[in-house]
């Protein structure tokens, strides 16, 4: 029977069924061990909140940060005894270092003179144009990369100026500037910030600037304040530029401690998709339908999935009403009903088990899945899981 639509839909059938931007292409460029940009990971980082001089105290922050996963992280040289110290904590930690300079161009000089694996500036406090070009030409001279942080609190005058207020094309105009005199000087090992604590803006400069240059992105919302609000704030600005395929390393900026920022980090990554690490665990609300008691078997379930780096859908839904959808949905899934848990695989629905055998059933069902898809599985040591029926986003 045909039906007459008042509604157009032949826009939905020209529309993407699988949804996902493809990736900004940027080119690669190498900060210590970790390559930014192409097709690698999107790398997290963090930035100590020690006085860098205290090298106890910035390595024993530092380890804690690397316990947690964090990837690269970056300490602040606003003193001679700062840059001093970084040779000391190159030597102790495994990841690579990143000094950050901001005002005084001699202490960029100072701290290049150090191993570090990269080097932070904001060129709109650094003095001028010609400061600026002393710091690449020796940036350039050691090798080293360096990030060109843009931050919409720092903006030149004459821009805010031309365009009426520090918005995102007055930050991108700013950013393709200093990349301009860089390249001048025959250097490209650049990658490039956008930070504003405004979420529209910071979203909005990131969209304008993938449109005009490839250079690296590291994205985050700076200032973001105290958790937990901050972590939905930084949620809500990082996520529209990673649905967009912008990032190629990423700083969730929590006030205090940096230890929780790694975890909210790799959560956003893996919530857009970006960057999937470990099972993704669906679970209802629950509600007065509920037929077992949910949250003790996603307790259970999320202590034994602890440690397990697979792109895997696991769903676990409370009653029949959505659960057998989900569940199909899911690589893995329970539709439970009357204490019992029915179980999916790809599917199809393979048996039912009492509610007390849930768990187990579970954790047979994703060892099947293992070995069924061993050969599809990155080695485990290879960061940046892929993902299943996703749209292939490299990284
Ligand atoms: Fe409620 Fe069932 Fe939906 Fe869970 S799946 S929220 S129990 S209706």
């Amino acid at each position: 029977m045909t039906t007459v639509s008042r509604f157009n839909l032949s826009l939905l059938e020209h529309a993407p069924k699988v949804p996902g931007k493809p990736r900004h292409k940027t080119r690669e460029v190498r900060v210590g061990n970790k390559v930014f940009g192409g097709s690698n990971p999107i790398w997290v980082q963090s930035m100590t909140t020690t006085d860098t001089f205290d090298v106890e105290g910035t390595v024993k922050q530092i380890h804690a940060l690397e316990e947690a996963g964090c990837e690269l992280v970056r300490v602040t040289v606003p003193k001679p005894e700062d840059a001093g110290a970084l040779s000391e904590i190159k030597k102790r930690i495994g990841i690579p270092l990143i000094c950050d300079i901001h005002f005084d161009y001699k202490m960029a000089l100072a701290a290049l003179d150090h191993p570090v694996d990269k080097i932070r500036i904001n060129p709109g406090n650094i003095g001028g144009m010609d400061r600026f070009r002393q710091v690449i030409r020796k940036a350039k001279d050691r090798g080293l990369p360096m990030r060109i942080g843009v931050n919409a609190g720092s903006l030149e005058r004459e821009l805010c100026e031309k365009y009426g207020f520090p918005c995102p094309p007055a930050m991108v105009e700013s950013a393709l500037r200093y990349i301009e005199v860089a390249e001048a000087e025959g250097y490209h090992d650049i990658i490039v910030s956008l930070k504003s604590s405004d979420v529209l803006v910071a979203v909005e400069a990131y969209r304008l600037y993938a449109q005009l240059c490839d250079y690296p992105t590291h994205i985050g919302i700076t200032e973001a304040g105290k958790p937990p609000y901050a972590v939905t704030k930084s949620a809500a600005g990082l996520a529209p530029i990673l649905l967009d395929g912008i990032g190629d390393t990423i700083r969730v900026s929590l006030l205090g401690d940096p230890v929780p920022e790694i975890a909210a980090a790799f959560d956003i990554l893996q919530a857009t998709q970006r960057r999937v690490r470990r099972p993704e665990l669906i679970a209802c609300p629950t509600c007065g339908r509920l037929a077992i008691d949910l949250e003790k078997i996603i307790a259970e379930l999320e202590s034994r999935l602890k440690g397990k780096r697979l792109p895997v859908k696991i769903s676990v839904l409370g009653c029949v009403v959505n659960g057998p959808g989900e569940a199909r949905e899911a690589d893995i899934g329970i539709a439970a009903g009357n204490g019992q848990g029915m179980i999916f695989r790809n599917g199809e629905m393979i048996r039912r088990v009492p509610e007390a055998q849930i768990v187990d059933a579970l954790m047979e069902e994703l060892a099947r899945w293992e070995a069924d898809n061993a050969s599809r599985l990155p080695p485990a040591d290879v960061e940046g899981l892929g993902r299943r029926k996703l749209p292939v986003i490299a990284g």
